[in-house]
């Protein structure tokens, strides 16, 4: 099969693979049609997640159709379209039992951390992705969810991770009706926070980026405010300004990660690897936020340590939460907020292209060239 590799810090191409086969009972193979890259993989792109394998594929937001199910997969038959969440879960442990499928003890059991993910580096379990034809589906019978016949393989896509991170960042700002959201990052993951923001009851919800295209996106997709953090001398006190008359925001989150820009320091400490990365964007969300107020993580970070700002953090009495996705939990009830039109996910992609082309694809999301917000590669087009 075709399948994208990765070849060393920021060199990925597309060549032939195996195609992937059943290893055990609960697997699925999967045909992929869909399947979109994250800002996660740019983290992987760039080198920056350990025991990134040369060779290995990425890709962990898709859908597709069973082409092949394991003897102990019921619910699932091939021929049926499924939509799979990124995170790969046993179902039945200490943790999935509580719904964190996110943490799954079984998936990933060298690893403290957290379950495993498709695509995502040897440190979420060497898992192969699907920026490729086919893909593995291990435990095929605990995270696909059907796709319902009225509705196309786009409108669903996202359901996969975006939609529930963002979602679940907004949950975790624990937003009460009527309150004032301040999201930092207007990339996919951003647009979907300050999207579900407004389905949590938010009063107000403000988005801050650099690109005036992604502002524009949040303006008119999600319906925010929006603020430049280049155009503005502090957007710390600006922010607070524009939020209780300099109180500042109730609840902030951070959709943007290791690799922020906006702090000299930061990037300088970051570029030299005395610290994990940049955390710019998670330093502005606890000194935006209001005292007592809630600031949600979901950028990601890696393992080792950042300079944040914790004295800060603890003498204003904030609630910081984070996590990855806990997929799964969230995909129901967000497939019903897509079929009652809350929310039209096709909306953020900017780009389909071959899988073929999925080089050029990383590049054009990577450098933000021709607008790009999202890119959906469709491997069943040569
Ligand atoms: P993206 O790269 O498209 O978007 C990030 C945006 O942040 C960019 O538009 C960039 O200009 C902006 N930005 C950079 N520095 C900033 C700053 N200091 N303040 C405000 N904005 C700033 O990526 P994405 O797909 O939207 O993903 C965003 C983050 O979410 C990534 O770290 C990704 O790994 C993470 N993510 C986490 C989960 C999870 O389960 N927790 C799931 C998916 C993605
Ligand atoms: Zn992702
Ligand atoms: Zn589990």
């Amino acid at each position: 099969m075709r399948a994208l590799t990765y070849r060393g810090p920021h060199r990925v191409r597309v060549g032939d693979k195996p195609e992937p086969r059943i290893e055990h009972p609960r697997d699925a193979i999967v045909r992929v049609t869909r399947a979109a890259i994250c800002g996660s993989d740019l983290h992987l792109l760039h080198g920056l997640v350990p025991d990134t394998r040369v060779g290995s594929t990425f890709g962990h937001e898709f859908a597709g159709v069973i082409e092949e199910v394991g003897p102990e997969v019921a619910g699932l038959k091939p021929g049926d379209r499924v939509v799979v969440p990124f995170n790969i879960a046993c179902g039945d442990c200490f943790f999935c039992r509580r719904g964190l499928t996110a943490s799954c003890e079984r998936t990933n059991p060298n690893s403290s951390l957290g379950s495993g993910c498709f695509g995502y580096s040897h440190m979420t379990g060497g898992y192969e992705g699907a920026h490729a034809q086919y893909v593995r589906v291990p435990f095929a019978d605990v995270g696909p969810m059907k796709i319902p016949d009225d509705m196309d393989d786009e409108s669903v896509l996202f359901l996969g991770d975006i939609f529930p991170t963002g979602y679940q960042a907004a949950e975790m700002g624990e937003i009460k009706e009527g309150e004032t959201v301040v999201v930092f990052g207007a990339g996919p993951v951003g647009l979907f926070a300050a999207k579900s923001c407004w389905l949590l009851g938010a009063g107000r919800v403000i988005v801050v980026d650099r690109y005036d295209y992604r502002l524009r996106m949040a303006r008119d997709w999600a319906g925010a405010e929006t603020v430049d953090y280049e155009e503005v001398d502090d957007i710390v006190s600006y922010l607070q300004e524009m939020c209780g008359g300099g109180r500042g925001p109730d609840v902030c989150i951070d959709a943007v990660g290791c690799e922020a820009s906006g702090s000299a320091l930061h990037t300088f400490l970051g570029k030299l690897k005395i610290e994990a990365g940049q955390p710019t964007a998670l330093e502005w969300c606890i000194h935006t936020v209001r005292k007592a107020g809630n600031v949600s993580i979901v950028g990601v970070y890696g393992p080792p340590w950042n300079l944040v700002p914790i004295g800060t953090a603890m003498n204003k009495g904030l609630t910081l939460r984070m996590n990855q996705c806990n997929v799964k939990r969230y995909m129901g009830y967000l497939l019903e907020q897509i079929r009652a039109g809350r929310v039209d996910p096709r909306g953020i992609i900017s780009h389909r292209l071959s899988l073929e082309e999925a080089p050029r694809a990383y590049h054009l999301f990577e450098n933000k060239e021709d607008d790009c917000m999202k890119c959906v590669l469709l491997p069943e087009a040569a």
